[in-house]
């Protein structure tokens, strides 16, 4: 049996078609147009690729994009700066700052430097501290991204088993508030979790947050699970150049899996529309208005 192929892709271009018709709603009844500012401090190849991509889905969906571009030499008071200026910015309502940061910069001190209610990235700690317990919070977009993706399958997570691999700020630890909060039993499982197959063997959804080339095959999956892959790994490919793969061994995993998110085509373009939901929410929210029913 072959799993069933969880299309990221259609599902976020769904997910963003509903912002546009939201966006164009407040636009025409409240004459709002939510604005996000992405700011890049230095020139990072694969952050210029996804600082491209955010602008031109922000212009795509209806919203203002704002792009701001610090040297890698600036310094982290130049970074603050930029920050305060766009906290006070009634034109803004999501800061984005691209990371990683240059070494020299403290990427804590900036996260927590940001408005929360700006916060479209929801690293802010009392975005995490909201979401940990159960308030209303902005929620990091690629945890988000993965409980919509998984739920075009299940109807409902309520008591299935969920084991999220990975515990970062970004992914694994709000992943596992966010099934959590959808009663799911949730086992976060990391680098020193012992005899991790049979731990995974024990899911009904299985999420791989790692940063490991094809690290989960066959035999870490349970016959009939939902398999969400999150990883991006980038491997030496044919004729010299290189290509990306997930954190799971994809046809391995998909003769055993029900359904499984492709790497890429999963998770990847999900967070971007998760990221426009969350400055419509940000928008929606400064204005006082009900967050729109996405
Ligand atoms: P981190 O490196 O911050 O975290 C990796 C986690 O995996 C850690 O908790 C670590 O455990 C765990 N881990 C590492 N090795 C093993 C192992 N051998 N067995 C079990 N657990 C292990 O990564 P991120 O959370 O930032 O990202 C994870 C992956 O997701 C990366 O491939 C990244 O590129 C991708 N990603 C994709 C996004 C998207 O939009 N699709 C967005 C963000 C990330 P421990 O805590 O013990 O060290």
């Amino acid at each position: 049996m072959s799993a069933r192929i969880i299309d990221g892709k259609a599902i976020a271009a769904e997910l963003r078609g509903k912002v546009t018709m939201e966006v164009h709603r407040l636009r025409r009844d409240r004459g709002i147009v939510p604005g996000l500012a992405v700011v890049l401090v230095g020139a990072n190849p694969a952050s210029e690729v996804y600082v491209g991509s955010k602008k031109k889905m922000t212009v795509d969906s209806g919203m203002r994009s704002f792009d701001y571009r610090l040297a890698d030499t600036a310094g982290e008071s130049e970074l603050l700066a930029l920050i305060q200026r766009l906290n006070g910015d009634p034109d803004v309502n999501g800061i984005l700052v691209q990371l990683p940061l240059p070494a020299h910069i403290n990427s804590q001190n900036v996260i927590a430097a940001i408005d929360p209610s700006k916060d479209v990235d929801g690293f802010h700690p009392m975005n995490a501290g909201r979401l940990a317990t159960g308030l209303p919070a902005l929620v990091p977009c690629t945890p988000f991204g993965c409980v919509i993706l998984a739920k075009t399958v299940h109807a409902s997570l309520e008591g299935l088993n969920a084991v999220v691999i990975g515990r970062s700020n970004i992914v694994g630890k709000p992943l596992a508030q966010l099934l959590s909060a959808e009663n799911a039993t949730v086992t976060i499982a990391h680098s020193r979790t012992r005899d991790l197959p049979a731990v995974c063997r024990g899911a009904d959804l299985l999420f791989a947050a790692i940063g490991r080339a094809e690290m989960v095959n066959g035999d870490y999956i349970k016959q009939g699970a939902t398999v969400i892959d999150v990883g991006i790994n980038r491997v030496p490919g044919e004729g010299g150049k290189s290509r990306i793969v997930g954190d799971v061994m994809f046809a391995d995993a998909s003769a055993i899996a029900g359904a499984i998110s492709p790497v890429p085509g999963g998770v990847g373009p999900m967070t971007i529309a998760c990221l426009l939901v969350n400055t419509l929410r940000a928008a929606s929210a400064r204005a006082g208005l009900p967050l729109p029913a996405i």
